[in-house]
């Protein structure tokens, strides 16, 4: 490889900490994908002329705003809020909203830098953005979250609209809060205007399976990725960590094609059900209860309870981080290599940290990154848009054959990719130079904007 375009590439991280002091996941995001893209500007110097890379890294837009709000003893809190627009040549800017305490603009900057690729991956006319606050709904009474809600809405309203803005739920935001949020807007704007946000409800718009389309997806990426090395889930074990949405959903289709997931987890520690875990108790515990997982221990006899440790010492041969970013460090990658681990894929944003994902590529584990596998979500909250728009409604089998389809049409994009690119198997490589190609080819496009 040319040495000016190695050298072109380093130049642009080093500007991109320069302007983005102290933002380290985001940094971190932008490094895995800037270190797949020298290949790229070797065969077009026109995005090197244009600054194409340069203009991707800075987000189109960034608003940060105050959420006040009051809990139900009367306490004023001031929580922050967060919508980075990054990139809409392909669409609306489209992503979810997270509420953690952990939330912070490096935070939601690497989650939109994500989005703009596995957006452009799905094939689905969605620009990139990513939102949230630093609230924490755990604990929270309903009323509290409502609240919450609609002090967060209040500010964000002005700046979304089906043509411009479309969040969707994340981390601490599921069905309940996209409902208030969906209210909220709703009353200020005196419009019934479904496609503004996606997640809702199945009775007011929302979509068949976007419950469990990143769950599926994910598993349906793995499958695809097995069936290219000839192989199947047949009877595999799996362990996939977090017991939030992509989880249920990921250990519900892995079952359904035949694998075992053995583990899961929450930030309070993991089970072990060797027998596999029992959908309809975790669903009751974690869904319907919003318990611990621990109470999963509780209940099922064949299973116990860890409080210490990582879920990745529990051996197995396909591990799928669905939890958060930078939970599989090195450390745990080394014990999953040694227990015969045979593939990663990834269900949340960013699980894996570098030298993680730097020991799994050498040692011939099939890796599978998250902008790719766990893109489902996302291309289903297009589906509802879609649907939103016709005033039409799909059946559940109908959304489900074209999430597969989804899923295993990204696979094959970034298979060819990464073989037409001279590095055959690299899924890495292969997610990040077709999902920038597609948006760099729109983004010159446009002309300087
Ligand atoms: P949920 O809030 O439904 O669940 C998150 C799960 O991860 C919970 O079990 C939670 O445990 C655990 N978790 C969260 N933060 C931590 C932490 N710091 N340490 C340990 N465990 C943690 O979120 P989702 O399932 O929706 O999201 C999971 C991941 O998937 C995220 O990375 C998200 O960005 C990504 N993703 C989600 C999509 C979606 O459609 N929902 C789409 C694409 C990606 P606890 O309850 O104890 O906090």
């Amino acid at each position: 490889m040319h040495v000016d375009v190695l050298a072109r590439v380093q130049e642009i991280y080093a500007e991109v900490l320069r302007r983005n002091p102290g933002e380290k996941e985001f940094h971190q995001a932008v490094r895995e994908v800037l270190e797949s893209l020298a290949v790229v500007l070797g065969r077009h110097s026109e995005y090197t002329e244009m600054k194409t890379i340069e203009r991707i890294c800075e987000p189109e837009r960034q608003i940060i705003f105050r959420v006040p709000w009051q809990d139900d003893s009367g306490e004023v809190h001031i929580n922050r809020g967060f919508r980075v627009e990054f990139n809409s040549a392909l669409g609306p800017y489209k992503g979810g909203l997270r509420f953690h305490p952990s939330v912070n603009l490096g935070i939601v900057k690497f989650l939109g830098f994500e989005q703009i690729f596995k957006n452009a991956l799905t094939g689905m006319p969605i620009g990139g953005g990513k939102g949230g606050s630093d609230f924490d709904p755990k604990g929270r009474s309903d009323a509290e979250v409502m609240r919450f809600c609609q002090s967060f809405m209040t500010e964000l309203y002005r700046h979304l609209g089906e043509y411009t803005d479309v969040p969707a739920g994340d981390i601490g935001v599921g069905a309940r809060e996209i409902g208030f949020l969906f209210g909220q807007y709703k009353r200020i704007t005196n419009r019934y205007e479904s496609g503004v946000l996606t997640g809702k409800g199945l009775g007011w718009g929302g979509a068949l399976v976007r419950t469990e389309a990143t769950g599926y997806g994910a598993a349906f990426f793995a499958d695809e990725m097995m069936r290219a090395r000839g192989e199947s889930f047949d009877g595999r074990r799996f362990v996939i960590s977090g017991s939030g949405n992509v989880a249920v959903y990921g250990i519900e289709k892995v079952h359904q094609l035949g694998g075992t997931v053995v583990a899961c987890s929450d930030s309070s520690g993991y089970v072990v059900d060797e027998k596999g875990i029992d959908l309809d108790v975790l669903k009751q515990v974690k869904e319907h209860e919003r318990g611990r997982i621990s109470e999963y221990a509780d209940r099922v006899g064949t299973a116990h309870f860890v409080s210490r440790g990582s879920i990745w010492d529990v051996p197995c041969e396909v591990a799928m981080p669905s939890a958060t970013q930078n939970e599989l460090d090195g450390e745990a990658a080394r014990t999953l290599a040694r227990n015969g681990c045979q593939y990663v894929v990834e269900g949340a944003n960013m699980p894996t940290t570098p030298d993680a994902v730097a020991l799994f590529r050498a040692a011939g584990i099939g890796f599978a990154p998250g902008k790719a596998a766990n893109a489902g979500g996302v291309a289903t909250s297009a589906l509802e848009m879609q649907q939103n728009a016709s005033r039409d409604r799909w059946s559940f089998e109908q959304s489900e054959a074209k999430l597969e389809e989804i899923m295993r049409g990204i696979h094959a994009r970034c298979h060819e990719t990464a073989e037409e690119y001279g590095t055959p198997g690299d899924l890495v490589l292969g997610a990040n130079v077709a999902g920038f190609l597609q948006v760099a080819e729109a983004v010159h496009a446009h002309g300087l904007i």
